[in-house]
């Protein structure tokens, strides 16, 4: 047995993945998903179902509209202040992580990031919270789940300014306000479909006000109008993403898979909190219930770990090059049982080595 700690990209259910090769082989009267053309009404029923399906998990209000892109979500870092942001503007940021600073980085050629407040200097531990987002800020960017780092969002700002949330590594693992933001984006490849596929929830009213000329694959407008098929769709990553939001709607939606994440996470943290041998690395009311990013006391002992892990089937919980130490992502696909074998080996590691 497997357990799939990875990051990503695409970890879904072995369910999907077999809906998904089958397919491939046959979607239709013998043709493949891959060869049938996407003007068909096969597949743009396929290209319905899958907005219908995240309006309806996310419970999207009416105003908005939900858009499949390309580009993953680093082209969003530049699409949002292209769209959003005036010649010259000004865009407020928090900066929780690499994703959001890569984010920032992308505003220069349009306008300038002012970082309201920033983690930087603890390596991202946390998440600031004692900012301010000044009344003319054409938006405040935010990024919901710091995947590398492994803190999580778990209130957003209040502000009359436009919300932009990057949701790429936690959306649809938790309930969340869609009307608490006007444009959320995420690279699919966590929880949604394999990489390829990038939605976005826009609040239409936002578009067409920074007077800016956008090429024409840049503007999310020219997406919208043409529901998402401005030009060829990718395909497969869509219809792979339609099956794996049936698996969620039939797992009873995004309300109870969010019971299953705080469950898997509260059992991992109490081990690592109560094994003296590992220690969290977040603040831990930030801490993320995606990523679980924890070190050993003793650093000597990391190498081991990895290794009896690994004999035993627990698969990519090395950390992020940036933190060292651990990193076990938890996204909806993994199921709890995998967590208890993960918690299970820490405790046979510490018996040893106490
Ligand atoms: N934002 C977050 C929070 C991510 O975790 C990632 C990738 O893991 C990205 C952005 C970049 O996404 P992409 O590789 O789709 O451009």
């Amino acid at each position: 047995m497997r357990h799939n700690f990875g990051a990503g990209p695409c970890i879904l259910p072995q369910e999907v993945f077999k809906q998904a090769s089958q397919a491939v082989l046959d979607f239709k009267d013998g043709l493949s998903i891959l060869e049938i053309s996407h003007r068909t009404p096969e597949f743009e029923a396929v290209v319905d179902e899958t907005v219908r399906l995240i309006k309806e998990l996310m419970n999207v209000p009416s105003g908005y509209s939900v858009v499949l892109l390309q580009g993953g979500a680093s082209l969003q870092f530049s699409m949002v202040p292209m769209n959003l942001l005036p010649e010259g503007g000004t865009a407020a940021y928090l900066e929780t992580g690499i994703w959001a600073n890569k984010a920032i980085k992308e505003v220069k050629t349009f306008g300038t990031a002012n970082i309201v407040a920033s983690s930087k200097e603890s390596n991202y531990t946390y998440v600031p919270k004692d900012y301010v987002i000044p009344e003319d800020s054409a938006y405040f960017h935010c990024t919901s789940n710091n995947t590398i780092y492994g803190t999580e969002l778990y209130n957003f700002p209040t502000t009359s300014v436009p919300v932009v949330c990057d949701m790429s590594s936690d959306i649809m693992s938790r309930v969340i306000d869609v009307a608490q933001f006007d444009l959320i984006y995420a690279g699919a490849q966590k929880n949604i479909g394999p990489a390829g596929l990038t939605i976005a929830i826009v609040k239409d009213e936002i578009l067409g006000k920074s007077g800016r000329k956008l090429p024409s694959m840049l503007d999310y407008q020219v997406h919208i109008e043409g529901g998402s098929m401005y030009n060829t769709p990718p395909v497969f990553s869509i219809y792979v993403a339609m099956l794996n939001l049936r698996w969620l709607k039939s797992k009873g939606g995004v309300a109870e898979i969010e019971k299953e994440n705080k469950a898997k996470a509260e059992a991992l943290y109490k081990e690592i909190d109560r094994n003296p041998l590992f220690k969290g690395t977040c603040a831990v009311e930030d801490r993320s219930r995606m990523n679980v990013c924890f070190v050993m006391e003793n650093p000597e002992l990391e190498k081991p770990f990895l290794k009896l892990a690994e004999e035993n089937g627990i698969e990519g919980i090395k950390g992020h090059r940036s933190v060292g130490g651990f990193r076990a992502s938890m996204y909806n696909a993994l199921p709890i049982t995998s967590v208890h074998a993960l918690i299970e080996l820490m405790q046979i590691f510490a018996e040893k080595h106490q």
